[in-house]
Parts: C-alpha cells; structure tokens; sequence
C-alpha cells in the first residue's frame, strides 16, 4: 500500500514538473523539435535518470536513453517510453504519459523488491510529432536508417531553418546524426504506452488497451495554379482561381472517404499571395488519408487525384507508410496478462510503428480518453486511468524481465 501511494505521488509529481513546459495560450502545448523547450525537456529527461541512478546516453539520431543494468553485457533488454515534443497546441499526455509512466513503472516495480533478469531502459524519442520539420517520427526513423540522416539535416521547418542549424543551437552535433546499429542492438522488446487517440476504451468501458497494429497512412502535397488578379475589377467570368478547385477537391477527398470506408483530411493550406482583395495565384494544400489497408487508401488518393487534375491540379505524395503489424503473439500475451484487455488497431503513427518495421518485436498499451479527443488542448485522461496504465505497465515488466 505504502509503494503504491509513493509510485502515485513520484507519477503526480513528474506530471507537475511538466505541466509549465512549453504551455501555450490555447491552454495547450507548444514543444517543438530543438527549441528551448526541447531543451527543457531533455533536461527533465536526464534529471529523472540521475535520480533512479539510470545509465543516460543520447543515440546517433538525438533520441535519449536511461538504462537500469547494462544493455551490453546483459542485453538485448526491454525498453519502455514514448515522446515528449507535441503539434502546436497539442495536449498534455500525447507522448509525455508513456515516458511518465514508464519512469513510475521502474519505480514501482523496484517498490516491490523485483529485479528484472534482463537490463531495462526508458527511451525518449525525439521529434515525433514532425510539427517542425515536417517528417513524423525523425528520431525513430533516422535510428533505423528509415530517414537518411543527409535529407533530415536539410529538412527547413516554417522560418526556413534547416534542422541541422535548429540542432546546433540546441547544443548537438548535427554530423553524428545517422542510424545507430549499438543503440538499436540494444533493444530486445519495446513497449510504448500512449493515450488512446479515439474513443474506443470509453464505449468499451474498460482503461487500458493493448494495439494490434497501424493503419497505413500518408501524407499529400496538392498544387493548384491560378492567376493573380484584383478582387474587384476582375469578372468572375475572366477568373482563373485556384481556391474554388481547392474547395471542390476538399470535397471530393471526403466523398472518397465515405465511398472507400477510410479517412482522408485537409488541416494544412498555403494560399499566394494571401491577400483579402486578391485572387489567388496559386494554393498548396496537403491532404493527410489513412484506412484499415493500403487498398484503400490509395484508392482514396486515385479520386482525390482525378479531382485535382480536372482543376489543373497535381498531387504529390510526401510520405508513405504501410501497414505495420505489431507481434502479434506478444499481443495476446499482454492482453492476457491484462485481465483479457482489448485489442485495438490504431489510424495514428507512432514510434513504436517504426521499430515494428525496423524488425524489432514491440507492444502498445492506450490508456483510456474519455472523449477521443487528441492534438488538441482538449485532449485527456482521468488521473485513475493514467495509474491504471501504470500499474498495466507495472506488469508488463515484471511479465517480461521474470
Ligand atoms: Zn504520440
């Protein structure tokens, strides 16, 4: 009882030490990739290592890693965490809830006076959300070699820095960027406990899920070309504007959804010259689709496609990730472990998609959001489904360390 009650105030207490960090006026979160409060977070990162007397190192690809045992001689181990960094205004526990309560794991399970046969690690990885440079999941992809370390160093985020000067003045050498075969020999299971991004566990009425896999999802950039012209002496008949085909293709990439069974969104537009009293020259946009298999989605896409293209239109695509299925008999070991929990797919990426990919057998945990609501302020998770996914986590370890 008495290490139960401290594992809950270590857990209230690093969700304290965190809330100020990169708090935005939204009532939301602001952490992007090599700024300050990047920074600040791998500081708190490395604070919490010291204190449980973790083995701290940073990866090739600026990803952080506490080690409790040695990796080298006793592993491959178990690691265990998620991301800090969030979408602009995202919300509190995207990420930093499975790095939290990875640390109060360890620390609930040394309460019980276990020693795990094998090293485990929390890991922090960075630059997940993509929200600055605009590839999702960059340390976890540059680690296994999925992102070429030359084309993430010249990746520019909205001011036209490139990430390899946003990282030298965060204080890192971009040079050693690349993949880093010692860090990912390392890790033997990853498991990943996140918020679930949907609302599944609520209408199941139970906290805690474990992930069966990963929609294949991508992302596309839309050009469409017009012609600049005044706003108010041009005919309407005359005009050339490229918002009225964007418009008309926003529509069509959600009656393909519909008629595909899948999902397709367009959160991001570029309009030149931007102006009130002028018609567009020209309008970027980007359609994000996602669907249960690949068929699918590339369905959508042909529609969305051929919608551009009757407005003079391109699509582009920009990035592309299949279906990762994670290990499945690892899954419904967990699940078992669990008191039979769900076993749920998801249509979000994470990083633990990427080491699935990368060949290395990994779990997810979602932990219970009442209203499904995620990268957004809004987002959220009742304290006691947080310490149920601790606890999840708890068991997991001492599962698979016996
Ligand atoms: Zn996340």
């Amino acid at each position: 009882m008495k290490t139960q009650y401290r594992c809950e105030v270590r857990f209230d207490r690093m969700w304290s030490d965190l809330a100020g960090v990169g708090r935005a006026r939204s009532g939301g979160y602001r952490r992007l990739a090599w700024t300050r409060e990047d920074s600040a977070l791998r500081e708190w990162f490395a604070g919490e290592a010291t204190a449980r007397g973790l083995t701290l190192s940073t990866d090739r690809a600026g990803n952080q890693w506490a080690w409790w045992g040695d990796p080298d001689a006793a592993g491959p181990g178990l690691v265990l965490g998620s991301h800090l960094d969030s979408v602009p205004d995202g919300g509190a526990f995207d990420g930093p809830l499975g790095v939290v309560s990875a640390f109060a794991a360890l620390d609930a399970l040394r309460g019980r006076g276990l020693t795990p046969s094998r090293p485990v690690a929390v890991v922090h990885f960075g630059d997940e959300e993509g929200a600055r440079f605009g590839v999702a999941c960059a340390g976890s992809r540059v680690l296994t070699g999925a992102l070429d370390a030359d084309r993430a160093r010249r990746l520019t985020d909205a001011d036209g820095v490139p990430m390899a000067e946003a990282m030298a003045r965060a204080g890192h050498d971009p040079g050693q960027l690349g993949p880093d075969r010692e860090a990912l020999r390392r890790i033997g299971t990853f498991v990943e406990l996140h918020i679930e991004q949907g609302r599944a566990l609520a209408d199941l009425d139970r906290p805690v899920a474990v992930g069966t896999g990963i929609w294949p999802h991508g992302r596309w950039r839309l050009e469409l070309p017009g012609e600049a012209n005044h706003a108010g002496t041009t005919r309407l008949a005359d005009r050339r504007d490229p918002m009225l085909g964007f418009a008309e293709v926003v529509l069509a990439a959600r009656a393909a959804a519909i008629r595909h069974e899948a999902l397709a969104t367009c959160g991001k537009v570029a309009v030149a010259p931007n102006g009130v009293n002028a018609i567009p020259s020209a309008v970027t946009g980007w359609l994000d689709a996602r669907g249960a298999d690949a068929a699918r989605v590339r369905a959508v896409v042909a529609d969305v496609e051929a919608s551009a293209a009757a407005h003079g239109g391109t699509l582009v695509e920009e990035s592309w990730t299949p279906d990762t299925t994670f290990d499945q008999v690892l899954a419904a070991r967990l699940a078992g472990l669990l008191g039979n929990a769900p076993l749920l797919p998801t249509g979000a990426g994470h990083d633990a998609g990427i080491l699935a990919t990368a060949g290395i057998p990994t779990a997810m945990l979602f932990v219970r959001n009442p209203t499904g609501v995620s990268h957004s302020p809004a987002e959220h998770a009742e304290r006691a489904d947080c310490l149920a996914g601790v606890d999840a986590l708890t068991e997991v370890i001492a599962e698979l360390t016996r």
